[in-house]
């Protein structure tokens, strides 16, 4: 059903560009969201009506300020220089549109990008500078800079030597005919003389050939018991309640009413009370930048103020707010950005040696590709 929503707005969307470009459409625009740029600016400055922001609800209002700095975006003008529709990526999965309906009336959605992402691998010999080689073989340099960020830890990128070579499988994620968010490299090899090394992207984090991480001493833990994860985290969601697009920043663990939560890891309480969606609702403030939330608490155990230990007790598994059943919404945030809890927290002891395994699994096939190259 929501493949075919999904096909249907394709269509649409392809319709109303081909549209704008043969009949109504006088140019297209290729713009830059610059540091200063916010949604209302940018109406302001387009001409287009403010209450597309203003009648947005919270949540999403807050959502309009996650554009990342830098982001391209489009505008197609009509022959008298008014708006005819403008598409801005909110997330690299989410994108903010706007246009005008049948009835000439401005609108504003949020709806999937359609990104053509193509798996590629290749081998590449190393000249003089890492990335610059890199760049110039795949064209990518978004690419070669995430390369060298996984690589680093491993090899001398000041000592390289004829002959060093890299290899690659990664996946190439484009839009509008532009290089767009995460370049993924999902595995690679580099040698340097006789010596070979590998890395291998499983579930957000990168492992060796034997599955072993480079454990980093940070050490979240999950907050709770759960019986199920009920909802990952993902930069686009179907929201089962409102029956829009909208980020999930966290992870939903469900279990019955009343289960203790846990603090993920030392801190300080910056706010425990309620919080319209969220519930009751908890922020503690970790080093580093660090910052967890819990929500749809059914108690509170804490004040704000309060320093908090990893692994105490802070309240009690609910449904407060807005939620379909008892379950912990679960976020991390460094220097305000969402990450991805998953890829930080420790991995519970009992399930690390069947997780090696299928890590170990994935290692085999992508080394066999690799050694092929
Ligand atoms: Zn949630």
């Amino acid at each position: 059903m929501k493949n075919i929503r999904l096909i249907l707005l394709f269509i649409f969307l392809l319709a109303t560009f081909s549209n704008a470009f043969t009949l109504r459409t006088n140019s297209i625009e290729h713009k830059t969201w610059n540091d200063s740029e916010t949604l209302l600016k940018f109406l302001e400055q387009n001409s287009l009506p403010l209450k597309l922001y203003y009648n947005l609800d919270g949540e999403d209002k807050k959502i309009m300020h996650d554009i990342n700095v830098g982001t391209t975006y489009y505008i197609a003008k009509d022959c008298s220089g008014g708006v005819y529709q403008a598409v801005i990526p909110l997330n690299e999965e989410l994108e903010i549109h706007i246009y005008k309906s049948i009835e000439n009336k401005y609108k504003l959605e949020i709806i999937p990008i359609n990104y053509i992402q193509k798996t590629l691998k290749v081998k590449i010999k190393i000249d003089s500078s890492f990335i610059e080689s890199v760049k110039k073989a795949t064209n990518n340099y978004p690419l070669a800079l995430n390369l060298h960020k996984i690589l680093k830890d491993k090899v001398n990128f000041k000592r390289l030597s004829k002959g060093d070579e890299v290899g690659i499988i990664y996946k190439e994620k484009t839009w509008m005919n532009q290089k767009f968010g995460t370049q993924r490299v999902l595995a690679t090899y580099f040698k340097h003389k006789k010596n070979k090394v590998y890395k291998f992207f499983y579930k957000g984090r990168y492992y060796d050939k034997r599955a072993h991480l480079r454990i980093k001493t940070s050490s979240f833990i999950v907050p709770c018991r759960y019986r199920r994860i009920s909802s990952r985290f993902t930069r686009k969601r179907w929201h089962p309640i409102l029956h829009i697009y909208r980020p999930h920043h966290g992870i939903d663990y469900a279990n019955r009413v009343g289960t203790p939560i846990w603090a993920t890891y030392n801190g300080v309480v910056t706010y425990a009370g309620w919080v319209r969606g969220y519930g009751r609702y908890i922020e503690i403030k970790h080093p580093n930048g660090y910052r967890s939330v819990y929500g749809h608490l059914s108690r509170i155990k804490v004040k704000s103020g309060q320093r908090v230990k990893t692994h105490q007790v802070i309240g009690l598994m609910g449904s407060s707010g807005m939620s379909t059943g008892p379950h912990l919404h679960f976020g991390i945030k460094v220097n305000g950005k969402w990450i991805n809890p998953a890829n930080k927290i420790v991995v519970v002891k009992n399930t690390q040696s069947k997780l090696r395994r299928k890590i170990l699994k994935e290692v085999k096939k992508y080394k066999r590709i690799l050694d092929r190259l």
